[in-house]
């Protein structure tokens, strides 16, 4: 990660919703309140996010009484989750951690050729949205995660060696639904912590318009993927329950909104299933409610996704034919629709980011 470059009143600027929701503005607040010099700050960030130091008792540089004091804090361990398990394929990493009150969340990284690795992060243990193709929603929602817990899944990958070059909102649950997802992104953000580059984080949601508002006001540079897989309401309203809240046409209001605002190529996910969302007639109506928006949709670029069979418990559903993908496809280009066919990485391990499984219930 960046060099920390740090200073204490810098920090009680972060914005978080209160001064305790992170551990991180927590540890500002006890040197603050010990009268601790400000340079213990930056050692304890540096320990953390470029020493790779995992535990306060390792942290020798600070004097035997803080790390104690820390440790009695914190618990020694910096994280506040634990890994429960790991799945790897060639190019992907599946993490199962056990929360502190004992909920499983999950992340995965994915490897690309071009030799950058991009992390999909989990921001809720299920999900209470109840899409009709999706794993997690079948849990329900069992909690939100906390702005620590959010980004203490990059910091495990932090501290197993690994450089965080992008990172998505596309595990477990409805980020824009999470309040603290917000104060999240101002930890991956900030420069005496993750140090993130908001161009490299993306956020995806259901459609939660108020939140895709805050988002663009409070964090214009990040970039928001909006979760549609099909361009007819009534369909939507079956497999996304949410589109009874909030219909395509107020979504594709709330699109052109975050474009004019931002001015940033913005992204629509449409998970490919067959039979059910990847006929002509679907792939004619969404170029049609796409040319329809601001600009013509020339900042709107559809990702293709093919259906994680593996992932996800509903047997009714099938992933497209790669014919019908490609005929998909083609209709979006013909009709001057940018879009690509994202490569589906890890189904080999349950691990397809946007669809994460659920399987933990009983585990
Ligand atoms: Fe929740 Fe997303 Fe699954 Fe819908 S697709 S149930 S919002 S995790």
């Amino acid at each position: 990660m960046p060099k920390t470059n740090f200073r204490g009143n810098e920090f009680s600027a972060l914005g978080l919703n209160s001064a305790y929701s992170s551990k991180y503005t927590r540890i500002w607040q006890i040197l603050r309140d010990a009268g601790a010099p400000d340079f213990r700050h930056r050692q304890i960030f540096k320990a953390i996010f470029q020493d790779r130091i995992t535990r306060f008792s390792d942290m020798v540089a600070l004097p035997k009484p803080l790390r104690l004091k820390l440790a009695t804090e914190f618990g020694d361990e910096i994280l506040s989750l634990k890994r429960v398990a790991t799945k790897e394929s060639e190019q992907a990493e599946k993490t199962l951690y056990a929360l502190p009150s004992g909920e499983r969340v999950e992340a995965v990284s994915l490897k690309f050729q071009a030799g950058w690795e991009s992390f999909c992060i989990s921001s809720q243990s299920g999900c209470g949205f109840g899409c009709t193709f999706c794993a997690t929603g079948k849990l329900g929602l069992l909690r939100n995660m906390t702005a620590d817990e959010i980004t203490d899944q990059l910091l495990d990958f932090h501290f197993h060696g690994r450089t965080i070059d992008s990172v998505s909102f596309m595990g477990m649950g409805e980020a824009l639904s999470n309040v603290h997802t917000f104060d999240a992104l101002r930890l991956m953000t900030h420069p005496a912590l993750f140090a993130l580059s908001p161009r490299r984080i993306t956020v995806s949601t259901i459609g939660i318009v108020p939140q895709m508002e805050r988002l663009a006001s409070d964090f214009p540079q990040v970039n928001l993927t909006l979760s549609l897989h099909t361009p007819f309401n009534e369909q939507r309203t079956e497999m996304m329950p949410i589109s009874r809240k909030y219909p395509i046409p107020m979504l594709m209001e709330a699109l052109d909104r975050h474009v004019r605002e931002t001015r940033r190529k913005t992204y629509i996910a449409y998970v490919l299933i067959r039979g059910v969302n990847d006929t002509r007639d679907h792939a004619k109506a969404l170029a049609k409610l796409i040319n329809a928006r601001f600009q013509n949709g020339r900042l709107l670029h559809v990702s293709l996704i093919t259906f994680n069979e593996i992932a996800s418990a509903p047997g009714s559903f099938a992933r497209s034919k790669n014919s019908s993908a490609r005929l998909f496809q083609n209709i979006l280009l013909q009709n001057n629709v940018k879009t690509t066919i994202r490569a589906s990485f890890g189904n080999d391990i349950d691990a397809a980011c946007g669809q994460l499984s659920a399987n933990y219930a009983s585990s």
